[in-house]
C-alpha cells in the first residue's frame, strides 16, 4: 500500500506503529529493554527477532523503527538504520564494510568530520584512500581500480555547492564492483533521487533538514536489506552509535513537515540567489540552478530543486564578510544548516578553519565566502535583510 503513495503522504503516515491505545501521534517508547513472557521466549528472540519484537534499545526500538521505516519509504530504500548523529551514520556506513588493504576513492570537497574519517581514521587502519575533484569524471575514471571497494561522495558539496554527476560516477564504480556511498545532506530527502541514479548506500545527517528545527542530533544510513540488517546493523548495534527513542520521535515529527518546509526553503533560496547574482558587493553567487553555475545541467537532471543553501563570495574578503554577518537582523550566525531559521556561516574561520590554506584554495573556500542556509521565514523579509546587510559593507 505504502508503495503507491507519493512522498508527501509517506512523510505523514509511512512506518507508523500504533499501540493498543490507538494514539494519533506516534508514541515515544522511552525504554532501554523489553520484557519476555518466559525464558523460552527470551531464548527464541535471541535466535530470531520478529518484526514487532525488540531486544535492547541499542539494537532497535519501536519509535526508532518507525523512523527507519518512514525514511526508507520516502527514499525508496529497502531498509535503514538510524544513528545518534550524522557522523555516526557516515562512520558506520564506511567502517562496517571496509577492512585493512581495501581501496577507497572519495571526492575531496567533504564536510570536515567526513574528511577526518577518510583521511585519518581509515588510513590508520590500512585503508588506502584516493581523493579526486568530485566534478571531474576523468579523475574518477583514473582513480577507480579493480580493487576499489568503496566510492564515497557528497552529492552536493559544502560550502561551494559543486554537484557530482552521480549516474556517471556510479557507473564507473559499479564496473569494478565498488559500493557507492552518498552523503546526501544538501540534496535533502525531498529532492533526492540518489538510489535511482545508482547510489547503493545513502546517508543523511538528520540533524539538518529532517529535524529542521534545531533540536536533536541524528543520522540514518539507507540501503539494501542485506547490507543494512547485515554488516551495518551488526557494526552499529555493537559499537553504540544507535539513535535514542526520543530523538527518533523528534525526527518522525520532523518528517511530517519535511516536504512543506524544504520546498518553501528551496523556493526562497532560488529567488534570493537569482536576486543577488551580479550584486556590486559580490564576487560570485554559488547556487547550482543559476545559469552561471558550471554544474547547472547536471543539477537540473538530478534534482527537481537544488536545495536550501547558497553561498556568496563578498568582495573585500574576511573584513567584508564579517561586516555583512554582523549587519544581518534576521539571519543568525551559527554553523548548522537546513533549519527553519536562516543561518549564515563563515566557513574559512569556523567549519573549515582547520584546513591548511592550500586546501582552502583548492576547495574554493575564500576569505569572503559566506554560506547562507535559507529558512522558512518570508522570502522578501530575508532578501531585504541580506540586501540591507550588503549595503552596510
Ligand atoms: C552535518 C553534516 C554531517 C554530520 O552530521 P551530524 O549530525 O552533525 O553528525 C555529515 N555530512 C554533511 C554533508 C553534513 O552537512
Amino acid at each position: 500500500m505504502t508503495k503507491d503513495w507519493n512522498a508527501r503522504t509517506k512523510m505523514v503516515h509511512a512506518g507508523s506503529r500504533r499501540s493498543q491505545y490507538g494514539e494519533v501521534s506516534e508514541s515515544i517508547f522511552m525504554t532501554q529493554g523489553f520484557v519476555y513472557d518466559s525464558a523460552e521466549a527470551a531464548e527464541a528472540r535471541f535466535v530470531e527477532v520478529g518484526d514487532d519484537e525488540f531486544i535492547y534499545a541499542r539494537y532497535g526500538n519501536p519509535t526508532v523503527r518507525m523512523f527507519e521505516d518512514r525514511i526508507s519509504a520516502i527514499e525508496g530504500a529497502e531498509d535503514a538504520f538510524a544513528t545518534a548523529s550524522g557522523m555516526a551514520a557516515v562512520n558506520g556506513a564506511l567502517m562496517s564494510i571496509l577492512k585493512s588493504g581495501d581501496h577507497v576513492v572519495s571526492s575531496r570537497a567533504l564536510f570536515g568530520s567526513c574528511l577526518y574519517i577518510l583521511e585519518e581514521v581509515l588510513r590508520r587502519f590500512g585503508v588506502e584512500v584516493t581523493f579526486v575533484d568530485g566534478a571531474d569524471l576523468a579523475q574518477w575514471r583514473a582513480a577507480v581500480r579493480k580493487d576499489t571497494t568503496v566510492v564515497f561522495l557528497e552529492s552536493v558539496s559544502n560550502p561551494t555547492l559543486e554537484v557530482v554527476d552521480l549516474k556517471s560516477v556510479a557507473e564507473i564504480a559499479h564496473a569494478v564492483g565498488a559500493t557507492v556511498i552518498v552523503d546526501n545532506v544538501f540534496a535533502t530527502p525531498v529532492f533526492s533521487r540518489a538510489i535511482e541514479f545508482g547510489a547503493d548506500v545513502v546517508v543523511y545527517s538528520a540533524t539538518k533538514h529532517i529535524d529542521g528545527q534545531g533540536r536533536c542530533l541524528g543520522g540514518v544510513v539507507l540501503g539494501k536489506k542485506d547490507y543494512v540488517r547485515g554488516p551495518l546493523e551488526t557494526y552499529l548495534k555493537h559499537t553504540g552509535g544507535s539513535m535514542s527513542p526520543f530523538n527518533a520521535w523528534v525526527m518522525l515529527k520532523g518528517l511530517e513537515t519535511l516536504d512543506l518546509r524544504v520546498r518553501a526553503q528551496a523556493h526562497s533560496a532560488e529567488v534570493i540567489a537569482k536576486a543577488l547574482e551580479g550584486h556590486e558587493k559580490l564576487e560570485r553567487v554559488l547556487f547550482p540552478f543559476l545559469d552561471s553555475h558550471p554544474h547547472q545541467a547536471i543539477a537540473k537532471a538530478q534534482f527537481e530543486k537544488c536545495g536550501t543553501v547558497l553561498s556568496i563570495d563578498l568582495k573585500g574578503g574576511k573584513d567584508a564578510a564579517f561586516k555583512f554577518l554582523n549587519a544581518l537582523e534576521i539571519c543568525i550566525i551559527s554553523n548548522n544548516l537546513g533549519d527553519a531559521k536562516s543561518i549564515v556561516t563563515h566557513p574559512a574561520t569556523t567549519t573549515h578553519q582547520r584546513l591548511p590554506d592550500d586546501q582552502k584554495v583548492l576547495l574554493g573556500i575564500s576569505p569572503g565566502l559566506v554560506r547562507v542556509s535559507i529558512g522558512i521565514e518570508d522570502t522578501n523579509d530575508l532578501l531585504s535583510d541580506i540586501l540591507n546587510a550588503l549595503d552596510a559593507v
